[in-house]
């Protein structure tokens, strides 16, 4: 059961010292209670503090991870069903299958695109997560041939989806140290696949057929004493699946209901290519924490990879570029200036279109928190006063010859106080959309 803030005040020392980094017991308390402070910041919390504080603050989907220390993917410790309510803390892992009667000279080819895929978006670079291997043939050898090429080929974690327990014993004796996820254990097979988990220090998909049986198989895998589970509950048609993974959210995040406190993992396929990348974004947002697809059409990962990125980036912590000015081309002393926020999708956007233009320029990005410029313009931020004081601290005046400032059309208002600021400088407003000021600058620059 959550703990209030009170509840947790109670506990604490009451000292207010101001150790922890905030001045007093019960505003580390509030902390506490709001999840965004570790109680470790305090050093004189007792022991029974700690472990009534400590279990109170459990996240209620527990933290898995897949892979070996250094390159495991992390899954789990989501506390809201909403995004804007706080974060979501870890994206959905996309991971690609492979089948064991697949030839493996024709598997290479594709295991060798996972490895390279790589999409670049607003500075980050978005990659393929797992592979899993499929033993489709149900035999023994050509599944360990498959997992031998994913394991050497792909350079991503593994997932063994098997249902025969010596096909699932080879694969994790070769992946020894690696931290496979184990698919599947069911209410027919748990104590022999719960038995190699333990052994192999591996974490383990449990799949039943209902709801109630998944939570009876987590507590009976949880008791044998594997504690790191994947949820897996199938169903006929993407929106019974929708409505597993609410219900499944919901119960562990507002009922309490510890045995569906787990990651979920999901599977989409199918040739109908628009079809399958509505079902995985439905699922992506809804509450998939691995979606297996048999896909790695660019037509199909390139908007999934664009919302997961979406989805998962931090509201409150907006993707932030370093304030300073860049180079956009090779400019000199008499090359444009423009200036724009430290939001990470305006400066791609801006930047981009500064290069398709043609035009080198010199491009001054404000300190704003992240924030994108109308908003930052309204929060005060990217007055005309800051931007004046940065291209003063920029240095950038005695490197350039030209003493025009083009500024973003949506901040005209700035332009008075800008020019106030920056004696002898021309306020030159720009065009409010990022698209058209590639033209603006060809006729600047003309
Ligand atoms: Fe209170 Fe501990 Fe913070 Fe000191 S360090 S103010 S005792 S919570």
């Amino acid at each position: 059961m959550a703990l209030t803030g009170l509840d947790i005040f109670k506990l604490l020392p009451r000292t207010n010292c101001g150790e922890c980094g905030v001045p007093t017991c019960m505003a580390f308390a509030m902390k506490l209670a709001a999840k965004s402070a570790d109680l470790a910041a305090c050093p004189y919390a007792s022991e029974a503090a700690k472990q009534k504080i400590g279990a109170a603050s459990k996240p209620p989907i527990r933290l898995v991870t897949i892979g070996p220390p250094g390159g495991e993917v992390a899954l789990g410790n989501e506390t809201v069903l909403f995004r804007h309510e706080k974060t979501f803390v870890h994206p959905t892992a996309f991971a690609v299958a492979f089948s064991d009667a697949e030839p493996l000279r024709e598997a290479c080819h594709r295991i060798a695109e996972v490895r390279e895929y790589c999409l670049e978006r607003v500075g980050e670079q978005l990659r393929l997560d797992l592979v899993l291997a499929d033993n489709v043939s149900e035999a023994v050898e050509p599944f360990v041939e498959t997992v031998r090429a994913l394991a050497g080929g792909s350079g991503r974690p593994v997932i063994l989806r098997s249902e025969n327990p010596d096909a699932l014993a080879a694969g994790l004796a070769m992946l020894e140290g690696q931290r496979p996820l184990i698919h599947a254990a069911t209410p027919e097979n748990a104590r022999e696949v719960a038995t190699l988990a333990l052994a192999h220090k591996a974490p383990l998909v449990a799949r039943a057929p209902t709801l109630d049986a998944l939570a009876e198989l987590t507590k009976r895998l949880a008791g044998m004493g594997v504690q790191d589970l994947v949820l897996d509950l199938p169903a006929e048609n993407p929106a019974a699946v929708l409505q597993h993974n609410t219900v499944i959210r919901k119960m562990a995040l507002k009922g309490g209901c510890e045995p569906l406190g787990y990651p979920i993992i999901n599977f989409v396929s199918g040739c109908d290519l628009p079809g399958l990348v509505a079902d995985a974004s439905t699922l992506l947002l809804k509450y998939a924490s691995i979606l297996v697809m048999d896909t790695l059409q660019y037509q199909a990962l390139l908007p999934l990879m664009m919302l997961r990125q979406n989805i998962y980036t931090d509201p409150q912590k907006p993707i932030q570029v370093e304030p300073k000015v860049y180079a956009i081309g090779e400019p000199g002393p008499a090359s444009p200036v423009l200036v724009t926020t430290n939001f990470s999708l305006t400066y791609f956007l801006v930047t981009g279109e500064i290069e398709n233009s043609g035009v080198s320029a010199h491009l001054g990005v404000v300190e704003c928190e992240g924030m994108s410029v109308l908003t930052a313009w309204a929060a005060g931020k990217f007055s005309g006063a800051k931007v004046a004081a940065f291209l003063k601290a920029s240095g950038l005046e005695q490197q350039v010859r030209t003493r025009r400032l083009i500024i973003p059309g949506y901040v005209a208002q700035i332009s008075g106080e800008l020019e106030e600021g920056l004696p002898g400088w021309e306020v030159v407003v720009g065009p409010q959309e990022a698209s058209d000021l590639g033209p603006f600058l060809k006729r600047f620059a003309a």
